[in-house]
């Protein structure tokens, strides 16, 4: 087992990976920016190594920098966390070729999935249900696009192969404007990933976002630890989560899981990761894999009991797993709400001093979080400052400990979207499970409109 690892990453994640380490009794090195160094979660690490100004691409992106720090420190593994460089491959490949373990999948790994034309093509080659549409990247030949377009039927959606973050993606309902649609995306993902590569497929319209979470180990085996739905999006972006998916028939879950624990042996991965898929009348169709631990990993943790930070670790030291798909079994249920420094309705981001910050707690709740009284959200960063977790026997009592956990939780001096938490508790579709991806959107348009 390592001695010690570096964390590459910053706020809750950075403290979540230091606890799995720590546990371990597996020394931490946290590396941060200027803005982060005053930071209690940097304090608690064994030793800290500050690599650079406060914008991003000067620290949490600076490869040689970390690559530095890791080799002063005597690191042996480096965990990426999420976001930042986790699915960088050429920092994966750099990192493994100055010696360190990458904790993650290989390079070629993280490069086949990271280009979502060649993630589909080895998806549906291994058996996972995709969305419709053609394979391959879209040429340039105009006829032959309407072709294409024809014969997938509209909507469509054209994505840039590079893209992520929910940019780089159009709709197009008619014939009329996919042309212009086609050449709009491609120059956006040009300017945005440096890729003009963009491919179509059909547009599912009223779809609900649920995603595999898998563990694979560098011995061939592979398992799956069910599903979490995260439906509740704005601009594409998670804000509450669950585990098991609500409604969700059994047999198909495990036909599904088992297809994504199948692709991983098929293509040799190593790690843990998502599977990603849109959820459409009783049909699964695969989106994208990320190739990483995921914000909303604690839901799974909690109604498996499997810790899934430490998995990582041991993965990445070579071990080899002795969790077998049978032992794997799903208890309760468990919500995650995604704690924002934003206003709750205009979502500006707030950063400034936590004057005042009480977070809840009582059982079935876990709070992951680096804020605390008087810590200073920099501003330079994503506006996530913790996750609160409820579990419960039942989806309505995990429902019930949250509303308690929300109204206990108190945190002055910034603005944050729990109001909007507390409202969405109380919502009577969301209650009854299974809204769509586009349900908190119509919310809020409607909100607006009723004002
Ligand atoms: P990113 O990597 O940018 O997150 P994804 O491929 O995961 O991109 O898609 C992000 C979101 O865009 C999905 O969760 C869904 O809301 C929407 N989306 C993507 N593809 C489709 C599709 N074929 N039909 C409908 N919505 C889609």
């Amino acid at each position: 087992m390592f001695e010690k690892i570096l964390i590459a990453n910053r706020g809750e994640i950075a403290l979540r990976i230091q606890r799995a380490c720590r546990e371990m009794g597996i020394k931490t090195v946290v590396v941060h920016s200027e803005a982060d160094a005053d930071a209690k979660y940097v304090k608690l690490a064994d030793e800290s190594v500050c690599i650079g100004p406060a914008p991003s691409n000067q620290s949490y992106l600076n490869i040689p920098a970390i690559i530095s720090a890791a080799e002063v420190t005597d690191a042996q593994a480096i965990h990426p966390g999420y976001g930042f460089l986790s699915e960088n491959a050429d920092f994966s490949e750099r990192v493994e070729k100055c010696g360190f373990v990458f904790i993650g999948p290989k390079a070629e790994t993280i490069r086949l999935m990271g280009d979502k034309v060649s993630a589909k093509i080895a998806m549906r080659k291994a058996g996972v249900p995709c969305v419709p549409g053609v394979e391959g990247a879209l040429p340039d030949n105009p006829a032959e696009i309407i072709k294409i377009a024809r014969s997938i039927g509209y909507p469509v959606i054209i994505k840039a192969a590079g893209g992520g973050g929910g940019r780089g993606m159009r709709v197009v309902h008619t014939e009329a404007a996919l042309l212009g649609a086609v050449t709009m995306t491609r120059s956006e993902a040009q300017a945005a990933f440096n890729n003009p590569m963009v491919y179509m497929e059909k547009y599912l319209e009223n779809p609900r976002h649920i995603e595999f979470q898998i563990l694979a180990d560098q011995h061939g085996n592979a398992v799956y630890l069910g599903e979490r739905d995260c439906s509740m999006q704005r601009r594409n972006q998670k804000i509450i989560e669950e585990a098991p998916a609500p409604l969700l028939n059994a047999r198909l879950r495990n036909k599904i899981g088992e297809r994504c624990a199948e692709a991983c042996r098929k293509i040799g991965y190593r790690g843990a990761g998502t599977f990603e898929f849109l959820y459409e009348k009783g049909e699964f169709f695969f989106i994208e894999m990320n190739t990483r631990v995921q914000v909303e990993h604690p839901v799974t943790e909690m109604i498996t009991g499997i810790d899934i930070v430490r998995q990582q670790i041991l993965i990445a030291a070579g071990e080899k797993m002795t969790l077998r798909q049978r032992d794997i079994q799903m208890r309760g249920h468990a919500i995650e709400c995604r704690i924002n420094a934003e206003h709750p309705y205009k979502f500006t981001p707030s950063p400034g001093r936590i004057t005042s910050w009480h977070a809840p707690g009582g059982p079935g709740i876990r709070v992951d979080s680096h804020a605390y009284n008087n810590y200073y959200v920099p501003q330079h960063y994503d506006s996530m400052v913790g996750k609160v977790i409820a579990y419960g026997d039942t989806r309505e009592q995990a429902m019930a400990r949250m509303r308690t956990a929300l109204s206990e939780m108190a945190v002055e001096g910034i603005e944050t979207n729990i109001p909007l938490h507390r409202e969405l508790l109380l919502d009577a579709a969301f209650m009854g499970g299974g809204t769509s991806i586009h349900y908190l959107e119509e919310r809020l348009a409607k909100r607006n409109k009723d004002k």
